[in-house]
């Protein structure tokens, strides 16, 4: 399984490239651009999981941008760690109104460049911080890519298992198929929202006695919940 994807936003090279080497090296895939302009196109094209964004940018400010694409839909749930050299108690408060999850103040070490991505990731992105998680007698746990069924490994596709994993870290509330391609495939341009339909119908074949654990919300969409059937 692919790492989470970094949106790395830095005009500074030589960090920039710091940052990506190590990321690769402990399995993330970073993506790196030098300026708002090219984190939007990013952003049009394939969501990341997480951003890095530098405070200090050519044209738009880290600060404006972390705003801007917390008040938008398809934006506003990626975790943002804002970097700056700036160590001020009052741009710390800035960052943090502004939307960004997290602050980290330049020079910092990579160890904890790593451990705070992972801290976002794990309270704005369950499912990619290598957790496992049960919902009435289906266990599903990431890091040995298995789903249990009343204690019975099933079978089931590498699509199907993150799209599983999504529902159970975010149960009991309806997800539209444009939301399940955004947050399971990254991306809702490039792929039609019946591709989702095709694939909860394997889920449900593959979940076996639990299938009914996936509900479909007519007009809406689709709702992992622990009790089948309750309205
Ligand atoms: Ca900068």
């Amino acid at each position: 399984m692919s790492g989470p994807r970094v949106l790395v936003v830095e005009d500074e090279r030589g960090i920039s490239e710091l940052i990506s080497v190590n990321l690769r090296h402990y399995g993330y895939q970073p993506v790196c651009v030098e300026d708002g302009e090219q984190a939007q196109r990013e952003l049009d094209g394939i969501l990341p999981d997480v951003i890095l964004l530098d405070w200090m940018l050519p044209g738009q400010s880290g600060l404006a941008l972390a705003r801007k694409w917390r008040s938008q839909t398809r934006t506003k749930g990626i975790p943002i760690l804002m970097l700056t050299a700036r160590g001020d108690e009052s741009d710390k408060v800035a960052g943090l109104d502004s939307g960004a999850d997290d602050y980290l103040t330049k020079p910092f070490s990579i160890q904890e460049l790593l451990a705070r991505i992972r801290a976002v990731l794990r309270r704005r992105a369950p499912e990619q911080a290598g957790e496992a998680v049960q919902i009435g007698n289906l266990h599903l746990d990431t890091s040995s890519h298995r789903v249990l069924l009343s204690g019975q490994p099933l079978k089931m596709g590498p699509t199907e298992f993150k799209l599983l994993n999504f529902l159970m870290q975010h149960p009991e509330r309806v997800h539209t198929r444009a939301s399940l391609l955004d947050r399971v495939w990254g991306d809702h341009v490039f792929i039609e929202e019946r591709t989702v339909d095709v694939h909860i119908k394997r889920l449900r074949e593959a979940l076996d006695t639990a299938s009914t654990m996936v509900e479909t919300v007519r007009g809406v969409g689709y709702r992992f919940t622990a009790n089948p059937g309750a309205a």
